[in-house]
């Protein structure tokens, strides 16, 4: 019998698990670069953000009275799923609305444009599944943009898909998540693109994102509508469209949903001026 070359296969061994790890796990290696940026699309070699601890929460945020209440803890009727269904996702006692996994996406039958949305999240409580299959969500605004909802609490993934990214573009700029199971909160401002009348860009989508009180995202630029394994571009749309929460298969929670629309520069001028468009 020849003698076994251990060394070596142990090598191999080693080597191919681990790339394997990282292909479904932490990043890819094979997507294209990302604009103006020196990663490539989900790039397993992008450093992940510090982590900040956010302190504890307690009770929900206060609802500002002109705000419009797309969950209050009783009813799922500001909501539907992409096909007109009313929302299947489940309303529960502590007065949260929990994805039924399979039933799909949620999406507000209100529009919105340029606006301020408060959401309130928990992941599940018992950990199951890594990175990206571990308590994975999202906030799509004009059902487009996102803004991931994932536990990134001890939970590594490629750093433009933990919680608070620009899915696919940018990583916030720190990590303030709270544990499995905590309730944690998302303040938005979100400014819709403008489109000239020939469908050309005339203003990109802008996004601040604060996490758990934490400053994450500080009016950064969407590259374009929400992409995987891609680069984002911009296709032209309506000024307004639905807020939407996806189903990714984990029975996520959420609590004290709000939304605030904001005018225009235009149309804060024209309501100072008294004229109307
Ligand atoms: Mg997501």
């Amino acid at each position: 019998m020849r003698p076994t070359p251990r060394p070596f296969v142990a090598f191999f061994v080693v080597a191919s698990i681990s790339s394997a790890a990282l292909a479904q796990g932490v990043g890819y290696t094979d997507t294209p670069m990302l604009p103006g940026q020196a990663w490539k699309v989900h790039d397993k070699d992008r450093p992940n953000p510090p982590v900040v601890d956010p302190g504890s929460a307690d009770a929900p945020a206060p609802v500002p009275s002109d705000a419009v209440v797309l969950f209050d803890g009783t009813s799922t009727d500001a909501w539907q799923h992409g096909d007109g269904r009313d929302a299947e996702w489940i309303v529960k006692e502590d007065g949260s609305m929990q994805v039924k996994p399979g039933s799909g996406d949620l999406l507000t039958r209100e529009h919105f444009g340029d606006c301020q949305l408060h959401i309130e999240w928990a992941t599940p409580k018992v950990v199951t599944g890594t990175g990206q299959g571990r308590g994975n969500s999202g906030v799509f605004f004009l059902g487009m943009y996102e803004v991931q909802i994932l536990d990134s609490y001890e939970n590594r993934t490629y750093a433009d898909g933990q919680a608070a990214a620009l899915y696919g573009q940018y990583p916030p700029m720190v990590n303030a998540s709270r544990g499995p199971g905590e309730w944690q909160s998302f303040d938005i401002i979100f400014e819709a693109p403008r489109f000239a009348r020939d469908g050309s860009l005339e203003k990109p989508a802008f996004v601040t994102v604060l996490h758990n009180g934490v400053v994450v995202q500080h009016r950064q630029e969407f590259l374009g509508r929400t992409a995987h394994r891609a680069v984002a571009s911009y296709s032209p749309h309506a000024p307004k469209g639905p807020i939407k929460l996806q189903d990714h298969g984990n029975p996520m929670r959420f609590r004290n949903i709000w939304v605030r629309s904001l005018a225009s520069a235009e149309e804060q001028a024209a309501t100072e001026t008294g004229r109307r468009h």
